[in-house]
């Protein structure tokens, strides 16, 4: 045997960069300008689906329950998740081919009645509530902008961002400066060193001339939101104020083979998926194309808009009424046993700071393309979805005959930590499923990094299996 042939009996994950084609590595390059377009505008939840709807509508797609007749159908769910589908030629009970992602990301919102006058500062200030698993200390001292939703009592919305454009003022939760903090923080561990009641934004801090009002400051910006957003301090109880970084997606990297930018835990799968899609739609499918962005991933996905919501399966019920087929609690059970479902989440990418977290054989690695993942979960594989060997295979042939850039990896060394992703929830519904996502650096920080071999790729990988026949 020469070594040649020895090696061909190998398994070993390919590098981008060393062996895609330069007009590849030229489309990778390209895809990422797009991607990084809509990481700005889409920085929240109810971003992302506005973002999505307006692509959707350029590429003709048709609400459900509007004209009949459309073969591209959405759906947006109280305004916070949403799915969208291209029907394919064969019945949809056969099954659907799905990319499910979610568009929340970790960030700091306001509570429900956050202003307040700090007589000790002598400034006004927003209490505020962290969602999701974010690591508090790096969302203090950094430029931070207030994006969301105020529904007055009459029950009229204001939409609200500040702190994105170049002259509007952003917000910060100042660190405590290192000489002061000897014993507040530094006799700390790292998870207690900030504590959550302690990161109050400085929202503002003037006031009416010569006022001798007790509450001067908090006053005088009351004046303000109501003559520049027509709000009221008792709107703030039925807001949904977010703050996010205030910072743009870069590239990254001297070679700026890299992104970095907030939130792409998962909006780089949304947006692949979504791209994936819409790539697809020269000719009719055999099998129904799907791509669902959830909420409330990064709390459990519980509530009428996470992944345990009953919207998918209405949206499933009504595409098969929209294709003629029975709606009916049997047909529908069978339809999602007979569906092929990737798990569009994120996975941690090896780190060079801390490569000691993972186990590298089965770890994924920066520029070798879109990582499956068969389980995730923590110990003892708790909570996983265990995706079959039978699927897994079938994803790895669609991959491979589409010339897909793919590896397998865990999220971690066994019990060294662990992670779920919706991949169980929709497996629950008898579907196949299988986490498949894009290899993140400093995921849910502020400023994560991912490889642009790795955004193409998981494009690639979720276009491939979308439109896969069978
Ligand atoms: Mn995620
Ligand atoms: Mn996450």
């Amino acid at each position: 045997m020469n070594k040649k042939q020895d090696k061909k009996l190998f398994y070993q994950r390919r590098n981008f960069w060393k062996e895609a084609s330069p007009s590849t590595i030229k489309k990778a390059f390209a895809f990422a300008e797009p991607y990084m377009d809509f990481l700005n505008k889409a920085k929240t939840v109810r971003e992302s689906i506005a973002y999505t709807e307006a692509l959707l509508k350029e590429h003709k797609f048709q609400s459900i329950g509007g004209k009949k007749g459309s073969r591209r159908l959405y759906q947006i769910f109280r305004g916070k998740t949403i799915a969208m589908a291209v029907l394919g030629s064969e019945p949809l009970s056969g099954g659907f081919n799905m990319v499910a992602s979610h568009i929340d990301a970790p960030r700091v919102d306001l509570k429900q009645n956050p202003f307040y006058e700090d007589s000790s500062s002598g400034m006004a200030c927003m209490r505020t509530h962290y969602y999701g698993g974010i690591k508090k200390y790096q969302w203090v001292s950094t430029p931070l902008a207030l994006h969301g939703i105020v529904i007055r009592a009459d029950g009229s919305k204001i939409d609200v961002s500040i702190g994105e454009k170049d002259d509007e003022p952003v917000f910060i939760i100042p660190d405590l400066l290192p000489h002061l903090a000897r014993k507040e923080q530094y006799s700390k561990n790292l998870a207690d060193a900030i504590d959550a009641s302690r990161m109050n934004l400085v929202f503002s801090g003037m006031m009416e001339p010569a006022s001798e009002e007790k509450e001067a400051i908090k006053a005088y910006t009351l004046q303000l939101l109501k003559k520049q957003l027509k709000i009221e301090e008792s709107d703030f109880i039925s807001a949904e104020l977010e703050l996010v970084p205030a910072t743009k997606a870069r590239h990254s990297g001297f070679d700026s083979s890299m992104v970095v930018g907030y939130g792409q835990d998962d909006r780089v799968c949304a947006y692949t998926a979504l791209r994936g899609l819409l790539d697809n739609l020269d000719s009719t499918p055999k099998r129904t194309m799907i791509v669902y962005f959830s909420d409330k991933e990064e709390v459990g996905s519980q509530g009428n808009t996470g992944a345990h919501s009953v919207f998918i399966q209405d949206f499933v019920a009504a595409l098969l009424r929209a294709n003629g087929e029975s709606d009916s609690s049997a047909n529908l059970r069978k339809t999602f046993i007979n569906s092929h479902i990737l798990s569009g989440d994120v996975t941690a990418a090896v780190d060079p700071n801390y490569p000691g977290v993972h186990e590298r054989q089965n770890a994924v690695l920066f520029n070798h393309g879109v990582g499956l993942c068969k389980f995730t979960g923590s110990g003892g594989k708790v909570s996983c979805n265990d995706a079959n060997a039978e699927f897994t295979a079938k994803v790895i042939r669609i991959f491979n005959k589409a010339g897909v850039f793919w590896q397998m990896g865990e999220l971690g060394k066994v019990d060294e930590g662990g992670g779920g992703t919706i991949a169980y929830i929709l497996a629950n519904l008898g579907a196949e499923v299988i986490d498949c996502g894009t290899g993140l650096m400093g995921m849910h920080s502020l400023y994560e990094l991912s490889s642009k071999a790795d955004i193409y790729s998981t494009y690639c990988g979720y276009k491939a299996f979308l439109a896969s026949a069978d």
